[in-house]
């Protein structure tokens, strides 16, 4: 039975006052581990303090991103060890916005993902089809591709380790949601994907997540479906009541 993932990914948004107090509040809110595992993903200046507030909770951190390289001559970038030493437990590797906004192609994505997994970060792996690709018919295309590229010389027992996201890009902030029966076609092409590269075994206990405009009034048709393990959300999660009623409704 796979425990579903709730994450939140605050993006460029929330102080660190203002990510602490979200910290406190869903501490507050959720002390004890539900049926859902709850990850949150502070931008790096408040992963410390995020996590200073919710190191005895069952709440997980997450960074956004990372970088492939263990240390060195990488200005701005952060590392997987550094990420540790924060007290992230997740990283969200390949979202969309990194991928077009600052031209992160699978062959970078696949080095993170080995060196995330090396460094003990479950890497959240964001997959995902434009509009274009969509209204082409090339989603199931583009998806597999993804995979294959991405999860490069993975082994069986690391794909355990990973979670997958997958987020149509037409329906990242823009409010348009894949409906439910479009959202599981794509998450059981998904795992049929895995299954052949990897085991049927693996396949059944991995973690898929939908993200793309997810809110408390589509979650629990979303959540309905039987390869739809959880949810990446953005724009829902910066305010409390939204993101805590999604956690809620993902629990029923
Ligand atoms: C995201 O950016 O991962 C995301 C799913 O955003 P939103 O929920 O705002 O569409």
């Amino acid at each position: 039975m796979i425990k579903p993932i709730i994450a939140a990914n605050w993006k460029m948004h929330k102080t660190i006052p203002e990510a602490v107090a979200f910290a406190k509040q869903l501490k507050k809110e959720f002390p004890e581990p539900g049926r859902a595992d709850i990850v949150i993903a502070p931008p790096f200046t408040a992963l410390s303090s995020v996590m200073e507030v919710l190191k005895d909770s069952p709440i997980h951190i997450s960074a956004q991103n990372m970088h492939w390289e263990e240390k060195g001559a990488c200005t701005g970038e952060v590392s997987a060890t550094m990420l540790v030493d924060a007290g992230c437990e997740f990283v969200i590797v390949g979202h969309s916005e990194r991928r077009i906004l600052f031209g992160e192609t699978s062959k970078m994505l696949n080095k993170k993902i080995h060196t995330a997994l090396k460094s003990g970060l479950t890497p959240i792996f964001c997959i995902g089809e434009t509009l274009k690709e969509r209204e082409s018919g090339a989603t199931f295309r583009i998806i597999q591709k993804q995979i294959k590229e991405g999860l490069n010389n993975i082994t069986s027992d690391d794909i355990r380790r990973i979670t997958l996201a997958y987020e149509p890009i037409w329906a990242i902030g823009t409010g348009k949601t894949a409906t439910p029966l479009q959202a599981q076609e794509v998450h059981r092409f998904i795992r049929e994907t895995i299954a052949a590269d990897f085991e049927h075994a693996r396949a059944s206990e991995t973690i898929i997540i939908y993200g793309g405009s997810v809110k408390p009034e589509n979650t629990g048709s979303l959540m309905d479906q039987p390869d739809i393990n959880g949810a990446l959300v953005g724009g829902a999660s910066l305010d409390f009541g939204p993101f805590a009623d999604i956690v809620k409704i993902s629990e029923r």
